[in-house]
């Protein structure tokens, strides 16, 4: 199937990011933004022209929908496919303007609603694979919206194939939209068992080939510094300022490491990102992130310690300690499935590519879903730039995710 396999990923793609998606994280409504239903309930509509018939959108918003399994597979377990409809609150997605670069031949790719927008060659090694294909940016002025409308626009150009081709052997296939996840929302009332799949799949990576298992652990904990506030004209020997205490707390993290901007790979850090300052109470919000769940409470425990320190010192003060659990690394799931991995790896290498994996410094909403009794690594898409006026996507590389698609449903029905 690998040379002759073209879909409407591409052409489904150009439509979907017209539609203004963007999330809300300031928002008290489920979806977020009620632009987002737009798109959702066109997904319905375009499913069911198709012939999947019980395409539905339900009370919160998710697209959910099967297509059934061919005669003689109705014994493979059900998997699912799932992107999320939302784009990024950071840059604006309204009125986007896709612009095909046909053919690329490698020139600098110069954006027309601003030309100080310049996707190049040499500052982009992804691009080096992507001469003579066909690649689609926005217009300089919004996002693209391909993070994640490339996993919609394939999970439905796979969908659309298979009901046209009833020799494809496959069991049956769930799949799933969603609203909200780059507000960490997406799976807030995901109904796992009403989506009724096995496994799943997000399609929601970048790289060609690419199949994610492992994502960060990660808590959230608020630390607040509560001092003594008084007239500063009286203060002596009777004011405890909360901001120098959160100061002082800031200053004793490591310097050379176990932060965003000292780490990569597998190493975890700690990252104050948000200060809420008056002299009586400061807050600090500390992103907490590690490979291994043990390896965030070892943090907490560090982080404490420093924290009890500096109060040590000011007879008076205090601090308050909160840790919000956020999500965990979805291998803790999926190491009890090896079977999931395995099959995205046959059905990459049947597309004719090279499977590769890397830890994700992030976590998806699979992440989520995988400890809701969903198990769900994350599939590449082609999608590159993620919240950026850069991002792009190629055509070709979406009909290779639909392909993986495809294939990946024959691998699970155990067609060779
Ligand atoms: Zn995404």
């Amino acid at each position: 199937m690998t040379d002759a396999f073209i879909s409407t990923a591409a052409r489904r793609f150009l439509r979907y990011v017209t539609f203004d998606t963007q999330s809300d994280d300031q928002s008290d409504t489920y979806p977020s933004t009620a632009k987002q239903l737009a798109l959702l309930n066109r997904l319905v509509d375009e499913l069911k022209e198709m012939g999947v018939a019980d395409a539905a959108i339900d009370q919160h918003g998710y697209v959910m929908a099967s297509i059934p399994p061919t005669p003689g597979k109705e014994h493979v377990p059900a998997i699912g496919f799932i992107a999320h409809v939302d784009t990024s609150p950071e840059m604006s997605g309204a009125g986007v303007r896709p612009v095909v670069h046909r053919n690329w031949n490698g020139e600098d790719i110069v954006f027309p609603d601003d030309p100080e927008v310049v996707l190049r060659l040499a500052d982009d090694p992804h691009l080096s694979e992507q001469i003579g294909h066909d690649i689609i940016t926005a217009s300089g002025a919004t996002l693209l919206g391909a993070d994640n409308k490339a996993g919609v626009a394939e999970i439905v150009g796979a969908a659309e194939y298979m009901m046209g081709h009833p020799e494809i052997l496959h069991g049956r296939i769930r799949l799933g939209f969603t609203p909200d996840e780059e507000i960490g929302a997406g799976t807030k009332h995901f109904d796992v068992e009403r989506f009724g799949a096995k496994y799943a799949y997000t399609l929601d990576g970048e790289t060609l080939g690419q199949i994610e298992s492992e994502s960060f652990s990660a808590d959230t904990m608020v630390l607040r510094f509560l001092g003594r506030n008084t007239h500063p004209g009286f203060a002596k020997g009777r004011m405890i300022n909360a901001i120098k205490l959160a100061a002082a707390f800031i200053e004793r993290l490591p310097k050379d490491s176990l932060s965003p901007e000292t780490t990569e790979g597998y190493e975890g850090y700690v990252h104050p990102y948000v200060l809420e300052a008056s002299v009586d109470r400061t807050v600090v919000r500390t992103l907490v992130r590690d490979f291994r769940t043990a390896g965030l409470a070892e943090k907490q425990r560090a982080l404490a310690e420093l924290a009890r320190e500096v109060v040590a010192g000011h007879p008076g003060a205090r601090v308050e300690i909160e840790v919000l659990e956020y999500y965990r690394n979805m291998r803790e799931v999926l190491d009890g499935h090896p079977e999931i991995a395995d099959n995205a790896r046959e059905a990459i290498r049947r597309a004719g590519l090279e499977p590769h994996s890397r830890p994700i410094r992030g976590g998806t909403d699979g992440s989520r879903l995988s400890f809701m009794g969903l198990p769900t690594p994350n599939l590449f898409t082609g999608e590159h730039n993620f919240h950026s006026r850069l991002e792009w996507v190629s055509a070709q590389d979406m009909d290779k995710a639909a392909e993986v698609i495809v294939e990946l449903c024959r691998v699970w029905a155990g067609a060779s």
